[in-house]
């Protein structure tokens, strides 16, 4: 069985990437049971980060690494919060009142005081997929989607996490939020993200047993 370092110590995300790799016959490693330390994500854009955490993890481990990164860009705020999706309302407190909870929650309330006035409530997720087979893999896989929908006035929903209660689907006249989790995951830009991967993994000589050297494209 191959095996690849997730630059990530996210425990959903190693799920949703382990239920599309196992059937493939990849073993999928979380970085920090091999010692990795987090990478820097120091660019202002998602692809750039994603591809700074594969090359970070490849280069610890000497095994071909897939990374993500992801976020929200809102129109009216020319493609903010962007890669600072995660910390838009500042750094996390220390202690409990720094728990994910809360940092959403302040998140959501500065998004919404900021669109406040804003008639233009367009938005979308973006989620880029990068996989490197060494540290100066020269053409890393990459495959990215987005989830296009608008920003409501309060939040609505207590499912997914982050902006979810504040992401609006019009077709579905539901928050992302208000979705199961099987159905956010068919449609999300994550989900699409993890599709293409497989479609491109599938067949590719990435699972067979003669080298790791060649990406379907
Ligand atoms: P990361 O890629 O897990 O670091 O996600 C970056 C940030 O983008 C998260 O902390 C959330 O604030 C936001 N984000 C990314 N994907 C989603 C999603 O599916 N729902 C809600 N928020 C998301």
């Amino acid at each position: 069985m191959k095996k690849i370092v997730i630059a990530s110590n996210n425990v959903g995300k190693l799920n949703e990437i382990g239920v599309i790799l196992t059937p493939l016959d990849i073993e999928i490693v979380a970085q920090s049971t091999l010692g990795v330390p987090e990478a820097d994500e120091p660019h202002f854009t998602f692809i750039e980060n994603a591809l700074a955490k594969a090359c970070h993890a490849s280069r610890y481990t000497g095994l071909p690494a897939l990374a993500d990164d992801s976020g929200i860009c809102v129109d009216a705020l020319n493609g903010a919060p962007g890669v600072h999706s995660a910390r838009f309302a500042g750094e996390p407190a220390a202690g409990p009142a720094g728990s994910r909870a809360n940092q959403d929650q302040r998140n959501n309330q500065k998004l919404l005081e900021l669109l406040a006035n804003e008639m233009n409530r367009k938005a979308h997720y973006y989620c880029v997929i990068v996989l490197t087979r060494h540290a100066g893999d020269p053409q890393p896989l990459i495959c990215e989607a987005e989830w296009h929908g608008e920003i409501v006035k309060s939040p609505r929903g207590s499912g997914g996490f982050g902006y979810d209660p504040l992401f609006l689907i019009p077709d579905l006249r539901r928050t992302a939020a208000e979705l199961a989790p099987g159905h956010k995951n068919r449609i999300s830009h994550r989900g699409l993200a993890l599709a293409a991967l497989a479609a491109k993994l599938r067949g590719s000589c990435i699972v067979d047993r003669v080298s790791w050297t060649t990406f379907r494209r």
